[in-house]
């Protein structure tokens, strides 16, 4: 799986639908707007937040992590 690259190398992409919004700012996306999706939560973050070092402020939940501890 080639995912890891130089730092700030994302894989963009784009999503060939529009309805979508950048988890990030908001911003709507294009079906031909580059966008990068999160590995771990799916999330779709603009090229712009992107290069901005603004990936990591969408909300990344931990889906594997189910705490159902009923206390
Ligand atoms: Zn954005
Ligand atoms: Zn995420």
């Amino acid at each position: 799986m080639p995912y890891a690259h130089e730092d700030n190398s994302f894989e963009y992409r784009t999503l060939g639908t529009g309805g979508l919004a950048c988890d990030v700012c908001g911003k709507p996306i294009g079906p031909d707007d580059l966008v990068a999706v999160c590995p771990d939560c799916g999330a779709v973050v603009c090229k712009e937040c992107c290069e901005d070092g603004r990936f990591d402020e969408h909300e990344c939940d931990d889906w594997g992590d189910m705490d159902e501890s009923s206390d």
